[in-house]
């Protein structure tokens, strides 16, 4: 079978650099023809000479003339968010894969779906932003939307071969997060180093911070609702702690299916650029008795409010769940500053929820527009959160 042409927006983070691993793997099923880059120039030229796409992109221009000195001749330097067009649109490439923190990935990803790209989505927030367009742009089109996220990768290997209107519910599975056991009254004194210490998984530092009050999830209920069709209803939560059981669809007649295997991103990338094939790799498989027990409880509500104004978002749709996602960046990255506490977090996303307008059958322009209002709003919330 002929090697899968491959582009990887966001080569340098925990997903990237996954996506590298994965292209090693399975060299004669995968090759990159592409990559971009953030800030690290270093990595992107060790990236570059491994793997001599002919072409890379780094965001800043500046950075750009650096990385030109240092990689393979075939290949082209170019940047900002023209570059990452330019990556998502080759002609060579036949999938792009997003892993683009927060929502820079959008415009990308709809220009690699103009352009007939599949594409595969780690970055969420695109699809809790502007899901219902990503999806329609893709249908038109006749491209695939892969799931690259652990949960929806999950649900999207269930789902094969299923009618969808069997679909009862999608369980999609949380760790819990590193406070999961913690008081509720200690919430106000736990600091960034606490919450960057994920019990299961090794990630970038924005999804970390959203793992640890829930926001993480409450994004992947929206996301499934945009890449499988369903409702909100049909979307609900279960904490397992141990991260082995990645998410579960129960049908009609009350039959589970799930998706298990070690807490490694290397396993969804691989299927979604596989897919619909299967392939032998070094990854470790689940050696159950060595596990031992998988435990399921149900998410605290009152501790973790994101999952409520996620559902709240999921459901009324239009430009709130934009607002809901703009407003947690601002937030998590003041958190991340020590410029709030870690209840600060959703207390500004509930602030600037409560203060939109909602428009419920929003063109991208006013997704966008909500986006930035959004982001100023909850920017003017926070002055009353900030720690002094
Ligand atoms: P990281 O912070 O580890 O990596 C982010 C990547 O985006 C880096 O390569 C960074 O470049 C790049 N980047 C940031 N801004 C730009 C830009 N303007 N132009 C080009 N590249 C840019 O994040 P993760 O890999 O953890 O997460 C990426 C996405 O995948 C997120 O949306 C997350 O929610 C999702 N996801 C992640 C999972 C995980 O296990 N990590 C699991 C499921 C989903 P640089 O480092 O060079 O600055």
């Amino acid at each position: 079978m002929a090697r899968k042409r491959v582009v990887i927006l966001g080569c340098t983070g925990s997903i990237g650099t996954s996506a590298i691993k994965v292209a090693r793997d399975i060299a004669d099923r995968m090759e990159v023809v592409g990559l971009a880059a953030g800030r690290n120039a270093d990595l992107l030229i060790e990236q570059a000479r491994e793997f001599q796409p002919s072409l890379i992109s780094i965001h800043d221009p500046a950075d750009a003339e650096k990385v030109r000195a240092h990689v393979p001749a075939g290949t082209r330097v170019v940047s900002g968010l023209e570059g990452l067009v330019e990556l998502a649109t080759m002609p060579e490439a036949d999938m792009v894969l997003i892993s683009i923190v927060g929502t820079a990935g959008l415009k990308p990803a709809l220009a690699a779906i103009e352009a007939g790209k599949d594409i595969a989505v780690a970055s969420k927030e695109i699809l809790v932003m502007a899901g219902e367009e990503v999806m329609e742009q893709a249908r038109k089109k006749g491209i695939k939307v892969l799931p690259v996220d652990s949960e929806h990768n999950a649900v999207f290997q269930c789902l094969e071969g299923q009618n969808p209107e069997h679909v009862r519910r999608v369980l999609l599975t949380a760790s819990g997060g590193p406070f999961r056991q913690t008081p509720v009254s200690e919430f106000p004194n736990l600091t960034k180093a606490q919450a960057l210490k994920h019990p299961t998984w090794e990630m970038g530092r924005k999804i970390t911070i959203d793992s640890s009050t829930l926001f993480n999830k409450g994004l992947e209920m929206i996301e499934a609702k945009w890449l499988f069709g369903i409702p909100m209803s049909k979307v609900e939560v279960v904490v397992h702690p141990q991260s082995v059981v990645h998410s579960m669809v129960e049908f009609v007649d009350h039959s589970i299916l799930a998706q298990l295997s070690k807490t490694d991103m290397c396993f969804p990338i691989q299927y979604a650029v596989t897919y619909p094939d299967r392939l032998p790799n070094r990854l470790e498989p689940v050696d159950f008795a060595k596990l031992g027990t998988l435990t399921f409880e149900a998410p605290d509500p009152v501790k973790f409010p994101a999952l409520r104004l996620a559902r709240e978002a999921g459901e009324k749709c239009g430009t709130l769940p934009a607002v809901l996602n703009a407003a947690n960046e601002i937030a998590v990255d003041l958190f991340l500053n020590d410029r709030v506490g870690f209840p600060s977090i959703w207390g500004i996303v509930e602030e600037t929820m409560l203060a939109h307008t909602n428009t419920t059958t929003p063109t991208l322009d006013c997704i966008l527009d909500a986006d930035t209002w959004a982001r100023a709003k909850a920017a003017e919330f926070a002055k009353a959160h900030l720690i002094s």
